[in-house]
């Protein structure tokens, strides 16, 4: 279970990104997260993952309160959560199969055959292994995402995050992408997709949760992306 309560963050001090924000998502559940530019979207992500410290509130991740969490002890939080931020951040000079491990080596997966045996299950998930020895370069857009969703999954995590997933990709593409989230969410894990995207969010119907300047202005069933249309 993910648990807001009154949480609020602010930077530097003074940029209010978020505001007393209550919320409760449970696992398994399917979440849309809407606003335009600059509601704080991306911030609520970067909360549960502890990329940034909420300034006030209390916000639970599972059995862990983020805000108690010590540097030394963040991985715990980590291994549990999948991130799938807008930039990919792939290590350029570096195949997709050699990210991959890289990133598992990362997360303390040391053996070599573990690794070659995770980075080949989370490829398949996705539907990239045929592409494990190219660049990052020499992907599509679409293919670079699916590769950032593997390496999301490489500790099994059961809730996945992801900022704008569909983000310059094509109707096509963006659909591959959302049926992605769509089957791990059927495994029992909890999505949460930041988004923009009114035709995905209005045509494949899930709860939908609005920000505006940083406040929590809807949560909504099946809701549709904007109430004004
Ligand atoms: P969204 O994802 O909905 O576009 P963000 O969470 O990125 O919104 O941003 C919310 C607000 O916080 C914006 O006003 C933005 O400029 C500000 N902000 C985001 N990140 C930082 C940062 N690292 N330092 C200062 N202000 C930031
Ligand atoms: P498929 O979804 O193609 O049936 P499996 O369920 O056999 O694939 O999973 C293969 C690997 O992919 C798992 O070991 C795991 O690392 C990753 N994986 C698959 N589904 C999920 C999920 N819902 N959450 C996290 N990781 C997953």
């Amino acid at each position: 279970m993910i648990k807001f309560e009154h949480v609020s963050k602010l930077y530097d001090g003074k940029i209010q990104a978020l505001e007393d924000i209550s919320l409760q998502i449970n696992q398994g559940e399917f979440v849309y997260i809407v606003g335009p530019s600059g509601a704080g979207k991306t911030t609520l992500l970067k909360l549960m993952d502890k990329q940034e410290q909420l300034t006030s509130g209390s916000l639970q991740m599972g059995s862990m309160l983020v805000e108690r969490i010590r540097p030394s002890q963040t991985y715990i939080l980590r291994r549990q959560i999948g991130i799938v931020l807008q930039q990919d951040l792939f290590i350029p000079y570096l195949n997709v199969d050699e990210n991959i491990i890289y990133s598992l080596a990362a997360s303390g997966v040391s053996d070599l055959q573990q690794q070659r045996k995770k980075m080949q299950a989370v490829l398949t998930t996705v539907g990239m292994s045929a592409y494990q020895n190219r660049r990052p370069a020499e992907l599509s857009v679409g293919q670079r995402k699916k590769v950032a969703i593997a390496r999301a999954l490489i500790n099994q995590p059961s809730v996945i995050l992801a900022d704008e997933p569909t983000a310059n990709l094509d109707a096509r593409s963006a659909i591959e992408i959302m049926k992605l989230f769509f089957k791990f969410n059927l495994n029992g894990t909890t999505v949460i997709i930041a988004t923009h995207d009114s035709t995905i969010v209005n045509s494949l119907r899930h709860r939908v949760i609005e920000l505006q300047k940083g406040k929590m202005i809807r949560d909504e069933n099946n809701g549709k992306y904007s109430t004004r249309s």
